[in-house]
C-alpha cells in the first residue's frame, strides 16, 4: 500500500505565494487604487515600489513552484489498516489549492514581541513537575444565541478542561499518559525553528538530522499550526505556563504568514488543511486568553473558511469545490473552535455541513464515505465527530450504529489519523465503549513513544503516505490523542448514565 497508489494528479496546482518574513511589510493589492489623492508623487513612488516588490515576489514564487511541485505533497490522511483501501484519502489534506490572488496584503497587527532566538533545548530535561494549571477559562460564549433552534444548548465540548488537567484525570488519563504528553511537547519545543515556525522536515536547527522520518510537505502554516495545537490542548498558551514563549513565537509566525484578502485571512500556503488547522489554533488561543491581538486574525481566518465553502456544504482542494469528508472535517472543527471563542460564524455555514454529510452517509448516518456514501473507517470517524458537534443526540440511531462500528474496529496500530478522530468520537460518547477504547489506545501510545536519543518523546507510525507529514505530524497527532480527556469536554456529559 505504501507504494501501491500512484501519486495524485495535482488539481491546477499553484501554491499561495510564500512571502518573505518581514512582518511589517505591507504588500498592497495589485491594481488597488491609492486612496490618497493629495500626494500624486508619493502615489507614483508607491506604485514603483509595489511593482518592484511584486517582481521580486514573482521570482520567489516561480522558484518555489519549481522546487516544490509536484512531488512534495502530504495527503495527511492515514488509513485504518493495510486491509482497508482508501486511496482517495491519501491525497487529501495537503493537496495544493488555487490561491486567491485578488488582494494580497500582509496582516500587520502584532503580538507583543518579536520572536526570540530558539534556545538550544536540552532534550533530556528533568521532566518538569507536572504542573496542573488551575486557571479558569474566562467568560466564553459557548453557544451564540443566533444558533437558535438549529441546535440544542451546548452541554459540553468546551475548552475548560485544559486548565484543570488533574481534575479531568478521572476520565481515563494515567500518570504515564500525562508524562507522555509532556515529553511529546518537549520534543516539539526542540524542533521549533528560529522564526517561530515548525517544518514537516524537522531536521533544521538543533536536531541536525538526529531524528528520522522528516516530512516532505512544505506548508509551514500547516506544520506550525499542527505543532501549536497540542500545546493549547494541554492548557499552555502564550500567556501562561512553561511553554508560553514557544507558543507565542509560533502564533507570531502564523501572524506573519497571514494574507489578508477581500474574503478573509488566507493561511493556506496552498492547502485548505492548513487553513483549518491554523484557524483552530488561532481561535483556541483567543478563546483561552481573550488576547485582543488575536481576535481579528482568528475572525478573518474563519471568514475565509466560510468563503471557501462549496455549494454542497463541504470543502475540498479548491475554493468552493464540491467537498469531501476529510477536508470538511478540519474546517468544521475550526468553525466550532470559533464558536467557542465567541467569534462570528454564520448559522447557514454550519447547517450546510449537515447537508454535505447527508450526501456521504450510509446506514442512517452510522458510516461515512469520502465523496460518496461508500463507507471507510477514517471518514466514518470524521463524519461521526462532525455529527456530534452538529448536535445529533446521543440516541440517534446513526451515532449508536457508528460508535458500535468503531468499537468493533478498535484502535489502529499505525493509523494515527483514524485514531485521532475515533478517539474523540468515543470520548464524547463515554460509557463502556469509551473505557474499552481508551484502555487500548492510551497504553498503546504510551508504549510506542520513542525514548531514544533526539527522538525521545516523539512518535512515528509507518503508514501509507505518513512520510509526507513525517515525525512532526505523527507526534502532534499522538499528543492530541492523549489529550482527549481534557482538550474538549465531552459533548454528552449530562446525558449519559450507565
Ligand atoms: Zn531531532
Amino acid at each position: 500500500m505504501v507504494s501501491g497508489t500512484p501519486p495524485p494528479a495535482p488539481p491546477a496546482p499553484r501554491p499561495t505565494p510564500p512571502v518573505p518574513l518581514d512582518t511589517c511589510a505591507r504588500i498592497e493589492a495589485v491594481g488597488k487604487a491609492e486612496s490618497s489623492s493629495d500626494d500624486r508623487g508619493r502615489s507614483v513612488l508607491s506604485f514603483l515600489v509595489s511593482g518592484l516588490v511584486h517582481a521580486v515576489l514573482m521570482i520567489v514564487l516561480a522558484t518555489l513552484v519549481a522546487v516544490s511541485l509536484p512531488g512534495n505533497r502530504w495527503d495527511g490522511s492515514l488509513i485504518l489498516s493495510a486491509s482497508v483501501d482508501e486511496p482517495e484519502l491519501e491525497r487529501e489534506l495537503m493537496i495544493t489549492a488555487t490561491p486567491s490572488v485578488n488582494t494580497v496584503r500582509r496582516h500587520d497587527t502584532h503580538l507583543p514581541l518579536p520572536p526570540a532566538p530558539v534556545p538550544d533545548v536540552d532534550l533530556y530535561p528533568e521532566l518538569p513537575p507536572s504542573e496542573k494549571p488551575t486557571m479558569q477559562l474566562g467568560d466564553i460564549s459557548l453557544w451564540p444565541a443566533e444558533w437558535g433552534n438549529l441546535v440544542h444548548p451546548l452541554m459540553g465540548g468546551g475548552l475548560e478542561g485544559r486548565f484543570n488537567r488533574a481534575g479531568r484525570s478521572g476520565d481515563g488519563a494515567s500518570d504515564e499518559s500525562e508524562a507522555a504528553v509532556e515529553r511529546g511537547l518537549w520534543w516539539l519545543v526542540a524542533h521549533q525553528r528560529p522564526d517561530g515556525s515548525w517544518n514537516f522536515d524537522h531536521r533544521e536547527g538543533n536536531c541536525r538530522g538526529l531524528c528520522r522520518n522528516p516530512g516532505t510537505n512544505t506548508s509551514t502554516t500547516g506544520a506550525t499550526a499542527i505543532a501549536l495545537a497540542p500545546f493549547l490542548g494541554a492548557g499552555y498558551t502564550h500567556l501562561n505556563g512553561q511553554h508560553a514563549e514557544t507558543v507565542r513565537r509560533g502564533l507570531y509566525y502564523l501572524q506573519t504568514r497571514a494574507v489578508t484578502t477581500s474574503n478573509g485571512i488566507d493561511l493556506r500556503e496552498g492547502t485548505m488543511y492548513a487553513q483549518g488547522l491554523a484557524s483552530i489554533v488561532l481561535c483556541e488561543a483567543y478563546a483561552m486568553t481573550k488576547d485582543g491581538d488575536l481576535k481579528d486574525l482568528a475572525q478573518g481566518a474563519l471568514d475565509f473558511i466560510e468563503y471557501a465553502q462549496a455549494k454542497n456544504g463541504g470543502w475540498r482542494y479548491e475554493l468552493q469545490e464540491p467537498g469531501d469528508t476529510t477536508v470538511t472535517g478540519w474546517q468544521l472543527m475550526a468553525l466550532k473552535s470559533g464558536e467557542m471563542a465567541g467569534l462570528r460564524v454564520r448559522s447557514p455555514t454550519m447547517y450546510m455541513v449537515n447537508d454535505f454529510l447527508d450526501t456521504v452517509q450510509s446506514e442512517e448516518g452510522a458510516k461515512y464515505g469520502y465523496q460518496d456514501p461508500s463507507p471507510r473507517p477514517a471518514t466514518t470517524a470524521i463524519g461521526l465527530l462532525c455529527r456530534m458537534y452538529l448536535r445529533w443526540p446521543r440516541s440517534h440511531p446513526g451515532l449508536m450504529g457508528g460508535v458500535h462500528y468503531l468499537d468493533e474496529l478498535g484502535p489502529s496500530e499505525n493509523n494515527i489519523y483514524f485514531n485521532y478522530y475515533a478517539t474523540q468520537v468515543m470520548h464524547h460518547w463515554q460509557g463502556s465503549e469509551w473505557k474499552r477504547w481508551n484502555d487500548r489506545m492510551r497504553d498503546y501510545l504510551v508504549r510506542t513513544q520513542s525514548n531514544q536519543g533526539h527522538e525521545n518523546g516523539s512518535w512515528y507510525f509507518e503508514h501509507n503516505h505518513s512520510g509526507e507529514g513525517g515525525r512532526l505530524y505523527n507526534t502532534a497527532m499522538a499528543i492530541m490523542t492523549l489529550e482527549v480527556y481534557y482538550r474538549y469536554m465531552p459533548l454528552y456529559r449530562d446525558s449519559w448514565k450507565e
